[in-house]
């Protein structure tokens, strides 16, 4: 199974210059998506993962099933205002200006082992937010998975020190 041959190149979109990566065709193929669950949670298993947390709203897609695989929870990061009970929050830049993720305060517990995902790595500010509010809440960041790493924008290095895996990655 090549998981690229699953991965669709949107130019100009969602604005020009910019070329999206559509994973819509992962997620409908039977195989594709089995691989994509698979290869995902077979990196982290020997990472001995407690609970998954899935960034809003493509890191909802896969963490579940990945979560699932591993015997592990799965909770949601979202964006402010999103979720129901007491809060903590993260910031993380954009573009132009800053955006936020909140976590629910009881969703990680001190000391568990939380794999952090995806569906891509781009600049990595996202998936910083993600750790940022794993370390807040008192866990540890055991491992990031994403399906796909667009290594040219170097996400890696705001991960410093993190155990960092995608099955697919653009150089
Ligand atoms: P980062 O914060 O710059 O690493 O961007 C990663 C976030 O942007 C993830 O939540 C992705 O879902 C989203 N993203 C950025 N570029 C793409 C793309 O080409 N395809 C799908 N999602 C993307």
């Amino acid at each position: 199974m090549n998981l690229a041959d699953h991965i669709r190149d949107i130019p100009d979109f969602p604005k020009p210059g910019i070329v999206f990566k559509d994973i819509t065709p992962v997620l409908a193929d039977p195989a594709a998506l089995d691989a994509a669950v698979q290869g995902l949670a077979d990196w982290a298993r020997p990472l001995e993962i407690d609970v998954v947390i899935g960034a809003e709203a493509r890191g909802f897609l896969l963490g579940p099933a990945i979560a699932r695989e591993l015997g592990a929870g799965f909770v949601l990061a979202r964006k402010p205002g999103k979720l129901p009970h007491e809060t903590i929050r993260a910031e993380y830049e954009l573009e132009y200006g800053t955006d936020s993720l909140e976590l629910h305060t009881d969703a990680v517990s001190r000391g568990h082992r939380v794999l952090v995902h995806d569906d891509l790595l781009a600049t990595g500010g996202t998936a910083a937010a993600l750790a940022s509010l794993v370390e807040q809440a008192g866990g540890v960041v055991a491992g990031c998975a994403f399906l796909i790493e667009l290594a040219f924008l170097a996400g890696r290095e705001r991960l410093a020190g993190a155990d960092i895996h995608a099955l697919v990655r653009y150089d």
